[in-house]
Formats: C-alpha cells, sequence, structure tokens
C-alpha cells in the first residue's frame, strides 16, 4: 500500500504537470462504480471536475489534496494497489486503467488500480475526509510528547498504535517496522510502557525512516508505481521489513517475522527492545 513516502513522490512529481491546467474530459470505469466516493454519482463527480483548474497539488497522511479554482478540493486515496501515472502521449493499454483525467495540454491523468480498492471525493471542505487524521509526522506536528501521550495508558503493541491513522497520519506497514526497527524499540511492547526517551527516539526515527525513502521515490516490494509510472527503491535500502532470517544490518541477529494485529510484523529481537 502506498504509505506517506509514495503519496509524497507522487505528489512532488505530480506538482510541476498539473498546477494551473484545467480539467477538460474525464471518464470513470463501470468496472469500478465505487471510485467516487463523493459524490457517489459518476455523472455528478465529473461535472465538479470538468471545467475546473488545478490550484495546487498538496497531501495529508496517505490522502492527495488537490485544490480546485471553485473551492472545492480534489481528494484521492489510493488505498492497496491504487497509482496516479501522468501520461504525456495518448492513452497506455492498461485493463487496470479505471479512469482518467484530460488536461487542457493535451495530457492525462491516467488511473490504475488492481484491486479496485481506491477512492476520490470531491467536496467543498478538505477536513470533511482527512480532519481526523492525526499529526503529519515530517511537517514538524508530530512532536515526541504529543507522541507519548497518544501511547500512554494504551494496552495495544506501539507497532498497532503507529498504524492508527488519528495516532500519526502516514504510516503504514512497511514504515512502522522501519521506524520502530531504527528507535530499537520491539514492536510487540505495549503503547503505555513507552518512556520519555523512547518516544524521543521513535518521534526521530520516524522522521528519517519517511525522509530516506521519499530520497529513494518509495518503496516498491508490490504494486506501487509513481507518478511517472516507475517503480521506488527504498526496498534495496530496508532494515527488517520482509528480511525475516536475514542478518540485522545493526547487530546481526536473524530478523523474525511475527503477527502484530493482524499484520505481518517485522522485527530484530536483539536490538529491539
Ligand atoms: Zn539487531
Amino acid at each position: 500500500m502506498p504509505e506517506l513516502p509514495e503519496v509524497e513522490t507522487i505528489r512532488s512529481q505530480l506538482e510541476p504537470l498539473l498546477v494551473g491546467r484545467a480539467i477538460v474530459d474525464t471518464w470513470l470505469s463501470p468496472e469500478m462504480p465505487a471510485l467516487p466516493a463523493w459524490p457517489p454519482d459518476a455523472a455528478a463527480f465529473a461535472s465538479l471536475l470538468v471545467g475546473r483548474r488545478i490550484a495546487s497539488v498538496g497531501r495529508r497522511g496517505k490522502y492527495l489534496l488537490i485544490p480546485l479554482d471553485d473551492g472545492n478540493t480534489w481528494i484521492v486515496h489510493l488505498r492497496m494497489t491504487g497509482a496516479l501515472i501522468h501520461c504525456r502521449e495518448g492513452l497506455p493499454e492498461d485493463r487496470f486503467l479505471r479512469a482518467w483525467f484530460r488536461l487542457d495540454d493535451g495530457s492525462h491523468l491516467c488511473y490504475r488500480d488492481v484491486r479496485k480498492l481506491g477512492r476520490m471525493w470531491v467536496v467543498a471542505d478538505a477536513e470533511q475526509v482527512v480532519g481526523k487524521l492525526g499529526p503529519e509526522p515530517l511537517a514538524g506536528a508530530l512532536s515526541p510528547e504529543a507522541l507519548r501521550r497518544s501511547l500512554a495508558g494504551r494496552r495495544a503493541p506501539v507497532k498497532a498504535l503507529l498504524l492508527d491513522q488519528r495516532l500519526v497520519a502516514g504510516l503504514g506497514n512497511i514504515y512502522a517496522d522501519e521506524a520502530l526497527h531504527e528507535a530499537g524499540i520491539s514492536p510487540l511492547r505495549p503503547g503505555g510502557s513507552i518512556a520519555p526517551d523512547e518516544a524521543e527516539r521513535l518521534c526521530a526515527a520516524i522522521g528519517r525512516v519517511l525522509q530516506r525513502a521519499i530520497g529513494h521515490g518509495g518503496t516498491s516490494f508490490f504494486a506501487y508505481l509513481d507518478a511517472r509510472g516507475e517503480r521506488g527503491r527504498h526496498q534495496l535500502h530496508v532494515g527488517v521489513y520482509r528480511r525475516q532470517g536475514e542478518p540485522c544490518p545493526r547487530c546481526g541477529t536473524a530478523v523474525a517475522r511475527v503477527r502484530v494485529a493482524g499484520r505481518s510484523t517485522h522485527y530484530c529481537p536483539g536490538c529491539q527492545v
């Protein structure tokens, strides 16, 4: 699933291509009727986009936020396998193409989605969709104190809590595992047992791990493609994620894989305590 670094990579690639452009036509596949989450009717959804000019391309957590010149915001969540790919010359032959948006320079923004779980909204107030998200880890909004406060008293494993988008926006399975490894904290620890110095280490580790992944254009173990249709490179640089049985890069202990809150979780039993 695209997490914060993947969505940020797509955002930064799309920004110079989309800002100032008008949407002149659109097509939504009838095979994916739930793609427009709001308004749910495909024709009504399209009518809110066609003729509008794109004011900017932003991001909140794993959501792309695209403000339009009429004050509405077009919001895209890629979920498991969604991808937004900018195509300069015509439309690709792609059986997983679920929607396209033609721009006034003749290019297309193509939406492909193998598992058909992605969602889009056009709303007057973006807070209706993203209002419940927790602090942004890269905008300085996530502080060690805020992190510790939201973990305090919680018995759930810290790994499971980091996946809760109301606590921290944008982390998913890959970067929660990587941040806990970087911070030297076991994913199995109850959230409430995290001490102030550990919250400080974890907060800093989350920021570093996400920044490094953005520097590598995101992680492509599975379906993730960026806005140019290319794979990310961060899978070549991970510490523990999907490296079970291989030596920990910090201490050499074999990386373990366990299930935490139903999610496969990778950690080093040697240096994560
Ligand atoms: Zn280790």
